[in-house]
């Protein structure tokens, strides 16, 4: 794309990764004059992070296969300059321009924040060790996977059983380390019921992963963590959405610490949109803002943020929280509300959990766990979980959809789902579900 001359009106967005390059990109679309300025303060951008553990286990050959596009691109091909390395260190609103870490400022007439969320660190006496490792950046998995070829350790410790912390075990235990982690909590991926840990924990046992529950680390040292030695520690212990430049500059954050947005993405100041895990986001099935940081989510914010940036009054109709996670080959998936999760949240809920094939034996049929919730006086569906080593992202998306959409199980339960034997059986996983799901409302 040819430059145009700049129209006098300046786009600046802050983060350039999912969110940040999604509005950046659509504003262009939407308007081809706008001055569109991303500004960076890592190394790189417009990268998937989600697969970096999969680069520390090899099933991705080169760490630079998961960069999308170069800052080259961005400027030939959509006219959207790009700056590396630059942080924006104050936004100063009542001006309309933000500070750099270069010492420059850039005036702006609207800004799009996308910082994205930044790993907790732990308070650990030797966090700061040259064996124990951040899991969170590009620069982070780099220093990993150079510390693995150079010192080839035998062992490792993960700290944190959260999405990336299970990811990273998998992904040493398959380079042949034996690895071991510890988790503050009760349960691997603590807010999912308990069944669902229990998989996990079975699953992890299978790979000869040990996992400590209930347990604070108290301190890295060469050896390793407290009592237990391992020649690496990787610490993923969480994430927080990165709030404090917004914080400065007088913008309102929500309940969750994350940056409160109206249904246009837009902040308490006029002109001023958060995308991403910087960002609340709105819950479909709660009817509340909430803070669910995944990257499907923040390419979706963003091109609402970038839509109503270059001038349009875009709504987003918010999320229901689905997710997939692979545990030593087991998908663990799930969407809208945990049984618990609804009564926490006031509903009457009922569910009912089935074991079925997805497909037919004679023709490699893996046996799913699915669990259905419903509220119980209206009938509508609030929540799913799919378990399985195969067949598993078709299943919660199917679920994903009727929850999202509000269906209600008597909706549902007759859904035209496809059938032929070497793809689906006739009745489907989710369906038998459904039926199990009906006959425990009917019993009461
Ligand atoms: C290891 C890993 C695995 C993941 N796997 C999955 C998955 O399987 N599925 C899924 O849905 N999600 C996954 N995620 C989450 C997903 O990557 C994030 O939700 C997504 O990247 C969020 O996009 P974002 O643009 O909001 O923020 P980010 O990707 O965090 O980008 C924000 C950018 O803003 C920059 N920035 C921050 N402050 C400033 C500043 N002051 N000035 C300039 N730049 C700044 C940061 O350097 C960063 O590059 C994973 C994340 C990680 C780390």
């Amino acid at each position: 794309m040819t430059a145009h001359p700049a129209s006098g009106r300046h786009l600046v967005v802050i983060g350039g990764v999912a969110a940040g390059l999604s509005a950046a990109s659509r504003a262009r679309k939407l308007d081809r004059d706008l001055r569109i300025t991303v500004l960076e303060r890592g190394p790189v951008i417009s990268y998937g992070a989600c697969g970096l553990p999969y680069w520390i286990e090899g099933q991705v050959q080169d760490r630079e296969d998961l960069l999308v596009h170069s800052p080259g691109f961005f400027r030939n091909e959509r006219n959207i300059q790009v700056e590396l390395n630059t942080a924006v260190t104050e936004i100063a609103h009542a001006r309309r321009r933000v500070l750099l870490s270069n010492g420059r400022e850039l005036s702006y007439d609207r800004l799009v924040l996308a910082m994205g969320a930044t790993a907790r660190v732990p308070e650990i006496r030797g966090i700061d060790s040259p064996h124990c490792f951040q899991a969170h950046t590009w620069e982070h998995f780099g220093r990993v996977q150079e510390y693995l070829e150079k010192r080839q350790p035998a062992s490792a410790m993960v700290i944190g059983a959260g999405f990336v912390g299970l990811e990273m075990a998998e992904a040493l235990r398959m380079r042949g380390l034996q690895v071991t982690m510890v988790e503050a909590g009760p349960h691997p991926l603590r807010w999912h019921e308990e069944w669902l840990s229990r998989r996990i924990r079975e699953r992890l046992g299978q790979f000869q992963i040990d996992l400590h529950t209930n347990y604070r680390a108290e301190e890295i040292h060469e050896q390793g963590l407290d009592a237990m030695p391992a020649g690496m520690v990787v610490v993923a212990a969480g994430i927080r959405p990165e709030t404090e430049l917004a914080q400065r500059a007088g913008i309102k954050l929500g309940r969750s610490g994350a940056i409160a947005v109206d249904e246009h993405l837009e902040t308490n100041l006029p002109g001023v949109f958060a995308a991403g895990d910087c960002a609340e986001t709105f819950h479909r099935v709660k009817n509340a803002p909430d803070w669910i940081p995944l990257g499907t989510t923040a390419n979706k914010m963003g091109l609402v943020a970038g839509a109503n940036a270059a001038g349009r009054r875009e709504r987003f109709p918010g999320v229901a929280g689905t997710s997939i996670v692979k545990v030593c080959g087991m998908a663990v998936a799930t969407t809208g509300l945990s049984p618990s999760g609804a009564r926490q949240q006031g509903f009457g809920a009922v569910s009912a959990r089935v074991t079925a094939r997805s497909r037919p034996s004679y023709f490699f049929g893996e046996q799913l766990e699915v669990e259905l919730v419903a509220e119980r006086r209206s009938g509508r569906l609030l929540g799913a979980a799919v378990v399985g080593d195969r067949d598993v992202e078709g299943r919660i998306n199917v679920m994903a959809t009727a929850i999202g959409s509000g269906l209600t199980l008597d909706e549902f339960q007759y859904t035209d789902l496809c059938y032929a034997p070497p793809y689906a059986t006739t009745w489907d996983p989710v369906l038998i579900a459904a039926r199990q799901l009906r006959n425990a409302m009917e019993q009461g």
